[in-house]
């Protein structure tokens, strides 16, 4: 081989060398720079997550050199992924920290410098565009120098205005919730008490270390199923109920109670707002009680026997009821005034109470009303009670000075469900009954029955015909006269007569106990005294003079400016009193005896004639005779009848005779409506007669027509 081929071989061997070795560092250059590249993406990737992750969290990333005493803050805005960097000296950054704040910042700040501590948390104010915001820093001492001063720090710093406003408002919240006035408690859905307040705890009254957390409601509001168990679908509820205080006690309360949602509206909650209205609840009750009861009694009144009457009925309960009405209450309320009056209706009351059992329902259903009602009691044991309180009121007297007042009741019975169906019926079929009572003679008990109402409304019917009558001057007056033993006219008695055109002929013995019960006897009277004088002055027109007498009931003659009054009357007719004969029953002296007699006397002193009518019927008490001196004795029909068949009877009557005449009493006898009884009358030595044998009652033309024609007068 020559040497130039030598030279080639090696030159080629060294070129294959450095292609070897240039590939090579080729190769190492290629993978270093992949390496550094790598290390380059890598190292902008973590930036760059660092950086999103501050983005995300809006915190802000600060460092602080002690050479340059600077802070960098690194931020990004909200909205925009754009970093913002911020380089300020710390005595610039302080300036803008709250005045209040400043010295807690500088005390931990200088304790991070100064080596005592490498962990830094700082809660401040910080002053930015839209004014102060509350920011929290925190960060770590990452180098020191020898001395151990801090040289640098990093750091976080995060805007916490929100969540310190939202602190702050949910303090405030929390603190009203406590030192609120109104009970109220927390509650989970499912009715377990979780908090409560100070309020709650006075309400209930719980003790010092008592908690109530874990309990349920109902432990405190056992009576309120009903809204708690609807809460978690209405959502807000609103009643009253009561609360069961830890003694045990129970207190009204108001509840309100409200489902909330926490802001996330990850769970719910109740609350419960309570108020006590205890109070509230006993001044209605007083309010009820008042507008229930009677003032002066006590009882229950219409309002409070109505609704105690529509729970019965509602309750299907059956029931007797007495509608009471005293009898003489109004004289006691005349003579001796309202406040004895008020006495006897507080008597009257505490009788009822008495009387009745404790369950029966009493009422003062006005003035001298009463309604009872039992559910206890049959009609039969129901009916005596009443009985009862009649004899008891009737034993019992009330005093006004001297005057001794009694007084009675009458009484109607009505039950429910058989003498009606409705309340009003029964009330009104028992007030039916007891005027039944009332026209059937006082101080009596009646119990309804069938066509009851319609008698009595044709009694009602009846009386107001008759008031009508009577202030129409529409009663007639008929005369029957008064004979002697030759025949002769003596005198006449004014007999009262009605024509209804609704009722016909209505006998006295209907109308005049009707007109006695309504106080319309008296106005009958006047009337008849009127008519009396007006008789006589006609008749003396006819150069008549003949003594007209008048029946007077006992309530006229009982009033005291009776005697004033036909006084008054004769004079207006210029009628002499001498001319009229007052008739009265002895019944007058039933009821006051004194102011009969006194009565009686101011009639006479008034030269008024004075006529003991009926006498022999009835009690026919002698002693009236001693007391009063009378003109005229009437002796009652009663006593002629059958002296002309009965030796007892003539016995009798001649015994009556021979007393009255040894008291010098002027004596006339009625029902002389038999010739044969003449002789034996006569016989007797009873020289006056009235009875239709001599006539019967005939109208004035007709008892003018017939004594003018012919007429003679004897006296
Ligand atoms: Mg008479």
């Amino acid at each position: 081989m020559s040497s130039s081929a030598a030279s080639v071989a090696s030159l080629s061997r060294r070129l294959e060398r450095e292609k070897a070795a240039r590939k090579q560092a080729e190769t190492l250059l290629t993978e270093k720079s992949r390496a550094l590249y790598d290390a380059l993406t890598t190292s902008r990737s973590d930036k760059e997550k660092l950086e999103l992750a501050l983005w995300a969290s809006q915190e802000s990333y600060f460092e602080w050199h002690a050479e340059e005493d600077t802070f960098i803050i690194r931020s990004f805005g909200l909205r925009h992924k754009q970093l913002r960097e911020v380089k300020q000296n710390a005595i610039a950054l302080m300036r803008r920290v709250h005045a209040d704040d400043l010295p807690q910042v500088q005390l931990g700040w200088s304790m991070a410098v100064n080596g005592e501590s490498d962990d830094i948390e700082l809660i401040c104010r910080i002053r930015g565009v839209g004014g102060y915001q509350w920011t929290r820093a925190r960060g770590k001492v990452l180098e020191r120098d020898k001395t151990g001063t801090a040289t640098y720090i990093v750091g976080m710093a995060k805007d916490k205005t929100r969540e310190h406003h939202a602190e702050q408002s949910f303090q405030l919240m929390a603190s009203a919730f406590s030192s609120s006035r109104e009970p109220m408690l927390v509650l989970s859905t499912s009715l377990q008490i979780t908090e409560c307040n100070e309020a709650f705890r006075r309400l209930a009254r719980l003790s010092d270390t008592e908690t109530v957390e874990k309990l349920q409601l109902d432990c405190f509001l056992n009576n309120a199923q009903e809204p708690l168990q609807r809460i978690n679908q209405t959502r807000q509820e609103r009643f009253e109920t009561e609360l069961t205080t830890r003694d045990g006690q129970d207190i009204a309360v108001d509840v309100s109670l409200a489902i909330f949602e926490t802001r996330h509206m990850s769970s719910s909650y109740l609350i419960a707002t309570l108020r006590d209205i205890s109070e509230r609840k006993k001044n209605e009750q007083q309010l009820r009680v008042l507008a229930n009861h009677d003032d002066l009694t006590g009882l229950k009144n219409r309002l409070g026997l109505r609704s105690a009457l529509e729970e019965l009925v509602e309750g299907q309960q059956h029931f007797v009821l007495s509608f009471i009405d005293l009898d003489g209450f109004k004289q006691i309320n005349d003579i001796a005034g309202h406040e004895l009056g008020d006495e006897c209706l507080q008597i009257v009351a505490r009788l009822l109470i008495n009387t009745f059992p404790a369950s029966a329902i009493v009422t003062r259903w006005g003035g001298d009303e009463f309604i009872i009602a039992s559910t206890e009691t049959d009609k039969t044991a129901f009916h005596q009670l009443n009985r009862q309180v009649i004899d008891t009121l009737e034993s019992q007297t009330f005093k006004s000075g001297k005057t001794e007042l009694t007084v009675s009741a009458s009484i109607g019975i009505a039950t429910y469900p058989a003498d009606g169906d409705s309340i009003e019926t029964i009330i009104q079929n028992a007030d039916v009954a007891m005027y039944r009572a009332k026209t059937g003679g006082k101080g009596r008990v009646y119990e309804y029955h069938d066509g009851l109402t319609e008698h009595v409304k044709e009694q009602v019917s009846m009386l107001s015909d008759l008031r009508r009558t009577i202030r129409n001057r529409g009663l007639e007056f008929y005369l029957q006269g008064k004979y002697n033993v030759a025949g002769g006219l003596i005198g006449a008695e004014l007999l009262c007569r009605w024509f209804s055109p609704l009722h016909g002929i209505v006998s006295p013995g209907v109308f005049i106990p009707l007109a006695e019960q309504h106080g319309l006897d008296m106005d009958i009277g006047l009337v008849a005294l009127e008519s009396a004088c007006e008789y006589i002055s006609m008749l003396e027109t006819e150069r008549i003079s003949l003594p007209l007498s008048v029946n007077i009931s006992a309530n006229q003659l009982l009033s005291e400016s009776f005697a004033e009054d036909a006084a008054a009357i004769c004079a207006e007719h210029f009628v002499s009193p001498e001319l009229v004969e007052i008739e009265i029953t002895e019944s007058i002296f039933i009821q006051d005896e004194a102011a009969a007699i006194k009565g009686l006397a101011a009639l006479k002193a008034h030269g008024f004639i004075i006529a003991l009518d009926d006498f022999g019927s009835g009690f026919s008490s002698l002693s009236y005779l001693r007391k009063f001196d009378f003109d005229v004795i009437k002796l009652d029909r009663s006593l002629v009848k059958e002296i002309d068949s009965s030796e007892r009877a003539r016995s009798l009557l001649n015994g009556i005779f021979k007393m009255l005449e040894s008291l010098r009493l002027e004596v006339i006898i009625e029902g002389v409506d038999n010739s044969a009884y003449l002789p034996l009358l006569e016989n007797i030595g009873i020289n006056s007669y009235q009875g239709f044998l001599f006539e019967k009652p005939l109208p004035y033309d007709q008892f003018i027509l017939k004594h003018t024609q012919g007429w003679r007068m004897i006296k």
